[in-house]
């Protein structure tokens, strides 16, 4: 019975994966063909329309490559990775567009912290976490990045000062395409959370008590076989 269930489970997050996508790409390419079609019928503002275009084909790039992230195997590419070192590397990806947004990253990390991990995906994970914390800021802010290792494990937190997480939206941020935003994928969590779980750790999210909201890493150190 348990294997039934498990099988069940994972039969839904395919065909809601599936719908998802089918959902999503759909719209922008019934758009563009709208476009095409109006283009054919030589009509004028030309440069507006294929603006438009490219703007809704970026749309479903955005989403077939990171769809083609997910269907990617695991690599058995595992190392021990020291997390300050994976996370300046992801710093150094966002700062600039933080900076854009008036928002500061701060880091307080052990230097010596490591975890036996994938570093790409490990990678992916904090940069959907940090940019999910950027662009809940709309008014800018800080993000703190906080470091603790406990006994077997390392927990990191992403914590945010933006408008928090309403609590009837909570249960559903890991599913495949909830997102709240006017172009959002709603891939980033649910890739996060599929990573995350492969290296047998979790991926936990709290309101914070004043603002914000805080999405806590955690990793064991090393791994069972
Ligand atoms: P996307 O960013 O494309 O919307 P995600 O899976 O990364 O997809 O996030 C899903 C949703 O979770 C977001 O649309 C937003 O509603 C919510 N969310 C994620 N991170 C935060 C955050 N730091 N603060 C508030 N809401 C968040
Ligand atoms: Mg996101």
């Amino acid at each position: 019975a348990e294997e039934m269930m498990i099988r069940s489970e994972k039969m839904s997050v395919a065909g809601q994966l599936a719908a998802g996508v089918a959902h999503e790409i759909r719209n922008p390419l019934t758009s563009i063909k709208g476009f095409l079609q109006l283009l054919q019928a030589g009509i004028d503002r030309k440069e507006e329309y294929y603006k438009i275009m490219v703007d809704e084909i970026e749309k479903i790039e955005t989403i077939t490559s990171e769809l083609l992230f997910i269907s990617k195997p695991m690599t058995d590419d595992k190392k021990m990775e020291r997390i300050s070192e994976l996370l300046g590397d992801v710093i150094v990806l966002l700062r600039s567009q933080a900076k854009l947004k008036n928002v500061d990253i701060y880091l307080d990390l052990d230097k010596e912290q490591s975890v036996f991990c994938d570093r790409s995906q490990i990678k992916q994970v904090f940069i959907n976490l940090i940019k999910n914390a950027v662009e809940a800021m709309k008014d800018g802010g800080s993000v703190f990045v906080n470091g603790r290792t406990k006994k077997g494990s390392v927990e990191i937190d992403i914590v945010d000062e933006g408008p928090g997480i309403p609590e009837n939206i909570l249960h559903k941020l890991k599913e495949p395409f909830f997102t709240t935003k006017k172009d959002g994928t709603g891939l980033g969590l649910m890739i996060s959370n599929q990573i995350v779980e492969k290296h047998q750790g979790r991926l936990e999210i709290y309101r914070n008590p004043e603002k914000g909201s805080t999405f806590r890493v955690i990793l064991p150190t090393k791994q069972e076989y």
